[in-house]
């Protein structure tokens, strides 16, 4: 196994019937990076700059988030690299960034972007050091947790505004800076007509996405069987958001765990997915899944076991993948 995922290391990700598929890595910090070359992965589809806050006793500073996002972005060197703001709270506690009473039901609570808008201090901060650490390059921006297309636009208006301020201090700013929003609240896929044209990308979030379609926590092990990437529900959700951006234009790409694990992985293609980022153990059995697969054929057939009630999509994906030597 090991051998035949050194072998597709250097090679691109396209299928048997010639379609191309960017396999990004998710990542979270500094020495994460080096991932990239030891596993052929075509860029950093999601940056978690939490992880920074996580392991840090104190609030870190300006100065030492701008060094890690500029180490980064070096690393990659012309591959691509999403930042995504910091995702705060939840499952993600960081002591010393939240005041207050203990939350009820903290994943659904004081997170993510509603943390960082509500602290417009903190965005700002974090946003000035994206936009100095990408001087001379592309920045890729996303924000966690957008429930509504207000909250996008709110942030988008924050990093803009600070963009603004560093370029009349005369400071190096990037040569272009892309605005995107991860996908992870069922509210916001109703809104998609309103949130697409606002964005340059997007990029969903299937396991915030699953836990709060299914309403079935994410770390439960007790709702494991109630929470499964392969049922039709969050398979037709997910064909929903690839056709609605697909017609927008919007570049989607999926970031949860589900697309590191090969059959999971071949859904979203057979969905119509062209870009995975996923855990870097996963990059090279996933592109080894890629070019054994013919992709034009499963997605004719996912769209009609979707339509079709009571198909058990695990079990004939699992037998159309075996069939064509998977
Ligand atoms: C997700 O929710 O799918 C995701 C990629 O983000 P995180 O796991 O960091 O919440
Ligand atoms: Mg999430």
């Amino acid at each position: 196994q090991a051998e035949k995922f050194a072998a597709v290391k250097d090679l691109p990700a396209i299928s048997r019937d010639g379609q191309r598929v960017a396999i990004l890595m998710n990542a979270g910090l500094a020495d994460d990076a080096q991932a990239l070359d030891l596993t052929g992965a075509d860029g950093i589809g999601l940056f978690r700059t939490e992880f920074q806050f996580l392991v840090s006793a104190t609030l870190p500073r300006r100065e030492r988030q701008q060094a890690l996002y500029r180490t980064v972005l070096e690393a990659a060197d012309t591959r691509p690299v999403v930042f995504r703001t910091v995702d705060i709270g939840g499952d993600k506690a960081v002591p010393y960034l939240q005041e207050g009473e203990g939350e009820e039901n903290p994943a659904m609570g004081w997170r993510a972007l509603r943390l960082a808008l509500g602290r417009a201090g903190l965005m700002k901060v974090q946003a000035r050091a994206l936009l100095e650490g990408a001087a001379g390059r592309t920045l890729n921006i996303m924000f966690p947790m957008v429930s509504e297309p207000w909250e996008f636009r709110e942030a988008k208006a924050l990093v803009e505004g600070q963009r603004a301020l560093l370029a009349r201090q005369g400071h190096d700013l990037p040569a272009h800076v892309r605005y995107g929003a991860m996908i992870e609240v069922p509210a916001l896929i109703e809104m998609l007509d309103v949130l697409l044209p606002l964005t340059d990308f997007v990029s969903v979030g299937t396991n915030d996405l699953t836990q709060f379609l299914f309403a079935a926590d994410r770390a439960n092990p007790r709702l494991a069987d109630r929470y499964d990437w392969m049922s039709p529900a969050i398979l037709r959700v997910l064909r929903r958001i690839v056709r609605e951006a697909d017609a927008a234009g919007v570049p989607v790409t999926v970031c949860g765990e589900m697309g590191g694990r090969p059959l999971e992985a071949l859904a979203l293609l057979a969905l119509g997915v062209e870009s995975l980022s996923i855990t870097p153990a996963g990059v090279g059995p996933i592109k080894a899944m890629v070019r054994s697969a013919d992709l034009g054929s499963l997605k004719a057939q996912m769209t009609g076991w979707l339509d079709a009630p009571g198909v058990d999509v695990r079990t004939v994906l699992a037998a159309a993948a075996a069939a064509q030597g998977v």
